[in-house]
């Protein structure tokens, strides 16, 4: 791919964006005829005016939906006649790597560096593992003996209702809708406010690659207008989930109040990040910068929490300072970028309000500032605050932003006991050469993940979630169709 800064200008003036919804195969304007602004916050400019879904769009969607389910067109198809037609949409996204990326990095302002190597190939990698496994599945026989035949059969739930985040719209819809599709379901998709624009050119692409209409429909629109349609709504079987904590306990209380649908969640954490001094201080700090400064912090399982034994603390501190001085934040569509703006300014606003009030809990090291630059104020500088008091804001509440807490440690039992006093639990990462060390805390980390000598590893073969308040069920993996699917048992009698 060629990417100067002015080639990706020139792609991005090139671009239709897609600003409607997507139901049974086709765009829609809003039953209600509303429309809301999706905004670049890398300049503060509006890209286009998108369709905002409401309780009609919705019921609409889950209409076509479920019409599809029910007759089949895709549900009863053959694992390996699903497979096909998802293969065919990651082949097409990866011909569309660079239209995707654009419109990731200009909705929510991640570099264009990021977004066309790591997002738009891994949406079409997702989508392509999940296709290759779900005719390698097998469904299960009991071991009843002889005279009965106990089947235990893997079925599709019917109607999914994915709702998303913005910080990777593109990778957190493909989370979902890869194994939701591949195992017979339709869906409505609900993108994040902030960034509809990919999902909306996605439901596209699948239809071209051969998803029967009304198979998948996306309805962009507020969280408290479409998203909690879809949660209440009541011939919705199942909510798949990535985003805030607290939205997520909505989704518990809609489900209550509605059918008892099935709520996988994937939430929030404050992931820590354990230096002993035994670890590869050069690695560690490289990998601890990326934990918390890749995709500006708006990451859901960043090393926000740096656990630091106190014999290396300073030389971590100064390493980590020399990492963030490194970073270099700028236009989002310049190839040379590693970090772009907050998603708006008013998680601008929030991150620099945690700023703001750690200061009597810590102590600075570096950045700290809120910055206005291309007529745009939702920036904010790589940050660090060291000394931080473990029972601090900063401590304990997820920023969601490129701002690290450094708390140093005596010994391990103090680091896990630091760690597990969180009521997050999605992923932790321990430096050390000590593989006892690292053994015993990671089967004692109350985590999903814990990576040892690296940080957030992530694979499309290795389940991801959370547990505490950071939600149950798991993406990615043969585990992720576990959420989209029930086991139904058929128990045939045989004559004697
Ligand atoms: P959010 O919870 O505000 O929004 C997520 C989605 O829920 C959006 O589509 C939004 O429109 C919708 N929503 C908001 N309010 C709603 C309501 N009242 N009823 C129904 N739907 C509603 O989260 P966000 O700010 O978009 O994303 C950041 C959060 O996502 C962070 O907390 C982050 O940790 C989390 N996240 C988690 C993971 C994970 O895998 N655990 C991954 C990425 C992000």
């Amino acid at each position: 791919m060629t990417d100067t800064l002015v080639e990706w200008q020139g792609r991005a003036a090139a671009l239709t964006l897609r600003n409607r919804i997507w139901i049974d195969g086709a765009y829609h304007d809003a039953a209600e005829g509303g429309r809301f602004a999706t905004v670049n916050p890398a300049t503060g400019q509006t890209l286009t005016e998108v369709a905002r879904g409401t309780a009609a769009d919705v019921d609409r969607a889950v209409a076509s939906a479920r019409a599809a389910f029910d007759d089949g067109r895709w549900s009863r198809k053959s694992p390996s006649e699903r497979k096909e037609v998802l293969l065919r949409l990651a082949a097409l996204i990866r011909e569309n790597v660079p239209e995707l990326a654009l419109l990731d990095t200009l909705d929510m302002g991640k570099p264009i560096a990021e977004s066309s190597t790591i997002d738009a190939p891994g949406s079409a990698h997702f989508f392509q593992w999940h296709a290759e496994a779900v005719d390698k599945l097998y469904d299960e026989i009991a071991p009843t003996g002889p005279g009965d035949l106990a089947l235990i059969r893997r079925e599709p739930l019917g109607v999914v209702g994915a709702v998303v985040p913005w910080n990777f719209p593109l990778d957190m819809a493909t989370w979902k809708l890869a194994p939701a599709l591949a195992t017979g379901n339709s869906v409505v998709l609900k993108p994040a406010e902030q960034s509809p624009l990919s999902a909306l050119r996605l439901a596209e692409l699948a239809a071209e690659a051969g998803l029967p209409d009304g198979v998948l429909n996306v309805v962009p629109g507020y969280g408290h207008e479409a998203g909690m349609a879809l949660g209440l709504h009541p011939d919705v079987d199942v909510i798949a989930f990535t985003g805030s904590t607290e939205v997520g306990k909505l989704f518990q209380t809609y489900a209550g109040r509605s059918n008892m649908k099935q709520v996988w969640l994937e939430t929030g954490g404050k992931s820590p990040n354990l230096i002993f001094p035994d670890a590869d201080l050069d690695r560690a700090a490289d990998m601890a910068a990326f934990g918390i400064f890749f995709n500006a912090g708006e990451v859901c399982s960043a090393n926000s929490r740096l656990l630091v034994h106190r014999e290396v603390h300073d030389a971590m501190v100064e390493r980590l300072a020399a990492r963030a001085a490194a970073v270099r934040q700028g236009n989002p569509l310049d190839p040379g970028t590693n970090m772009g703006p907050m998603v708006d300014r008013g998680h601008a606003e929030r991150v620099a309000g945690f700023i703001e009030r750690a200061h009597a809990a810590a102590r600075l090291v570096c950045g700290g500032e809120r910055v206005t630059r291309d007529g745009s104020d939702a920036w904010i500088t790589p940050t660090i605050f060291d000394r931080v008091d473990p029972a601090s804001e900063l401590a304990r509440d997820e920023v969601f932003g490129p701002v690290l807490a450094v708390i140093p440690f005596d010994d391990e039992a103090e680091a896990l006991r630091l760690a597990n006093d969180s009521a997050y639990g999605l992923a932790a990462s321990v430096w050390t050469r000590d593989i006892d060390r690292a053994l015993r805390l990671s089967r004692n980390l109350q985590v999903g993940t814990v990576s040892v000598n690296t940080v957030d590893a992530l694979s499309a073969m290795t389940p991801f979630g959370g547990v505490k308040q950071s939600g149950h069920g798991r993406d990615l993996s043969i585990h992720s169709f576990d959420k989209y699917t029930a086991l139904k048992t058929v128990w045939i009698k045989a004559g004697s």
